[in-house]
Parts: structure tokens; sequence; C-alpha cells
């Protein structure tokens, strides 16, 4: 795979975040998830975070001029320079727009966005059934792929935890500012020519395997 930025997009519980980590491991290259920055800032009390948690835990979108700041700070570090996985980012057209400058600044890095399109009944399941280890970080959803014991994690026995934003409230939210912020995006990209739609309603295993064939070439 050439040096490249590789977007994730998708509504919330398509699984961009599970998909995204296979392909940084696969391609070792960094994997910046902006939901990830802003959570880790909201843990450690971090002025970020604060500014940040409102927004977060109602389901609304923190404004663009925080997140491009976060995004083009991460991008300019080192291990960015051969390519990087944005997760959770762009967002809003600001969002995009924004990239599309930072990335010709960047030494004019090619952009490619992976949209991972999944029906909404599916969607709903993956967030309600969401729950993060806290320590790993590994994913599990009580419906598809529970833990063997409970609720702790296969890896560590760490009780697994339900983000704030995976309660119902929150999730109509976040899919509502999915339908009217972000999914103008994926026109703008397909008049691009960088888009590159897959079916994410499949198990993630074969999902995984589809992107690793497309990014070889890629
Ligand atoms: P995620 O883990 O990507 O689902 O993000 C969790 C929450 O963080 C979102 O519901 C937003 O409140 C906030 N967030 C993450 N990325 C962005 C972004 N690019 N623009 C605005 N808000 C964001």
């Amino acid at each position: 795979m050439k040096a490249q930025a590789l977007v994730f997009m998708g509504a919330p519980g398509a699984g961009k975040g599970t998909q995204a980590r296979k392909v940084a491991t696969e391609f070792a290259i960094p994997h910046i998830s902006t939901g990830e920055i802003l959570r880790e800032a909201v843990a450690g009390g971090a002025p970020l975070g604060l500014a940040a948690k409102e927004k977060m835990d109602a389901g609304m979108l923190v404004p663009d001029a925080i997140m491009c700041k976060i995004v083009e700070e991460r991008v300019s570090r080192e291990d960015c320079r051969n390519g990087f996985i944005l997760d959770g980012f762009p967002r809003t057209l600001g969002q995009a727009r924004f990239m599309d400058e930072m990335l010709q600044r960047q030494d004019r890095m090619r952009l490619l966005v992976l949209n991972l399109q999944v029906e909404p009944v599916l969607l709903m399941k993956r967030l309600t059934g969401r729950r993060t280890c806290p320590v790993c970080g590994r994913i599990y959803n009580m419906f598809f792929n529970p833990p063997a014991n409970d609720s702790v994690c296969d890896l560590d026995r760490a009780r697994l935890i339900e983000r704030a934003d995976d309660k119902e409230d929150a999730i109509r939210h976040r899919l509502a500012a999915y339908d009217r912020d972000t999914s103008p995006l994926i026109d703008y990209y397909e008049d691009r020519g960088v888009l590159h739609n897959v079916n994410g309603s499949r198990d993630p295993e074969a999902i995984a395997k589809e992107l690793h064939g497309f990014l070889r070439t890629a």
C-alpha cells in the first residue's frame, strides 16, 4: 500500500473502529480515532475533555475548530509520515475541506475513503450491545460477540464498560447527527473519485479480509 491517508466512514456502529484497528496493525500505520482522543482527554480531566464531554454524552458533535486542531496536531507527528488512518474524522463538510487543505500541505498525500455501509437495524444492535475493556480496549458485543464470562474481558478480566453515549437517547442523537452532518460527505468524496464502498453488514472477519485484499494493491 502506498503512503496515504485512509479515512474510515460510516454511521456510528458501522464497525469503523474494529476495521481501522486491524488495518493499522496489518500495514503498520497509526490508527487515529478522534472519539478515542476525546475520551482519553475526558478521562484525564484535560481542558479539551471538559469542553467536549457534554456534547459527547449527549451524542452531539464537538465543534469543527476543536476537532481540526486535534487532527492537525496528531497528523503532523513523525509516525504519520508513511500514512495514517482516520477513524471518526471528518464528520462534517467543514472538517472535510480542512482535511483537503491539510493533505495539500502534507506533500499532497493521497486520500482514500472507505465507507462501511450497514443497515439501520443492525447499527442499533451493534451500538446498544457494545461493551469495551477499559484496560486493553478490546470491543465486545453482548448480542454477537459476548465475553466468555459475564461482563469481564477475556484477556485481562477487567470489568467491561458501556460508553455513556451508547445509551439509547444518545444513540438517537448520534445517528441523527450522522444523517444530517456526515452523510453528505459520501457525495463529496464520490465526486472526487476517492470513495470505496464496503458492505459492513457482514461478519467482521469477512470485511477485514476484503479490505486487506483491496488495500494491498491500493
Ligand atoms: P466516536 O467514538 O467516533 O463514535 O466518537 C464519539 C463522540 O466524539 C461523537 O459522538 C462526538 O461527540 C465526538 N467526536 C468524535 N469525532 C468527532 C468529529 N470528527 N467531529 C465532531 N465530534 C466528534
